[in-house]
């Protein structure tokens, strides 16, 4: 099969303006934000709003998959009840948009799928201990398999900033093996936070592949977000560059997303040009260049 990639992009005005979206940057996988990240959400997606997505997608149908990435306020590890129970309904409300999609895209002949919901997994800095923060990110994971529909949560590997919880494999692949369902829970890996956390897909990315596949499981990784560095290896800082305008490169990114045992994972971008159409575009370019 034909390796999907693309970009993040915005879902302002519509769901139906992602597959717009998708088209003017000519790509096969998109990354949204079903709904406004710095808002929480605790109803499903309205499904209507999914529908006029669908119907939409059969005029641009290059586009075949989307990931979901959770909105901005989400911390599963936050013992703040409110805030906490704020956390799980959002991942839920995104995990039933996933299944929405999957089941009513085939009701309208079209293949469009969506293929997990990205999510941190949280901050300790509300707690005293990080096994604290694990045990109620665990909690909460749980909770949200039980109360969704159906759907994939992708645990996105962290940059490590601050007391953020998930930046070394061993810590996620806890997460997904003592949950109730690890069929249910599968990775985003972003090229940037990796670098941050240390993992040198520069120098050695033998080594950094050998500890996903000893840790993760290649087969359990779903999505790659590609990012160049604007810090340094071990910088433990979440700052997106660019492609080729940071400390990683082009190359080693190239060298990196393309490695046999990587490449057939879908990648999309999250870099800062992202922003606007125009260097949104350059962005898709260089990838566009670099992918196998
Ligand atoms: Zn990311």
């Amino acid at each position: 099969m034909k390796r999907l990639w693309g970009a993040h992009v915005s879902a302002a005005g519509g769901l139906k303006n992602v597959i717009l979206n998708a088209k003017t940057l000519n790509v096969s996988a998109v990354q949204i934000h079903p709904s406004a990240p710095q808002r929480w959400i605790t109803k499903d997606i309205d499904t209507a709003q999914i529908e006029s997505m669908v119907k939409e997608q059969k005029k641009y149908p290059e586009l075949k998959l989307i990931f979901a990435h959770a909105i901005y306020l989400i911390n599963l590890a936050n013992p703040d009840k409110q805030k906490f129970h704020l956390s799980k309904m959002a991942v839920i409300s995104y995990l039933n948009f996933m299944f929405d999609v999957n089941s009513i895209a085939p009701k309208y002949n079209s293949d469009l799928k969506v293929g997990g919901v990205v999510v941190h997994p949280g901050s300790a800095k509300h707690v005293t201990s990080s096994e604290e923060a694990i045990e109620r990110v665990q909690k909460g994971l749980n909770y949200i398999l039980e109360n969704s529909r159906g759907g994939t949560v992708l645990l996105e590997t962290t940059a490590g900033a601050g007391q953020i919880i998930g930046d070394t494999f061993e810590e996620l692949s806890k997460l997904r093996e003592n949950s109730i369902d690890p069929k249910r829970i599968k990775f985003c890996i972003d090229t940037q936070h990796m670098w941050a956390s240390g993992y040198d897909i520069k120098n050695s990315p033998d080594a950094v592949i050998e500890e996903m596949e000893k840790y993760l499981g290649i087969e359990n990784i779903k999505l790659i977000h590609l990012n160049d560095s604007a810090t340094e290896l071990g910088s433990h800082k979440d700052r997106h560059a660019n492609l080729g305008e940071g400390t990683i490169g082009l190359l080693a990114l190239k060298r990196f997303i393309n490695h046999p045992k990587l490449a057939h994972i879908p990648v999309v971008l999250e870099t800062p040009g992202l922003k606007s159409i125009e260097t949104a575009k350059i962005e898709v370019t260089k990838l566009k260049q670099i992918i196998s």
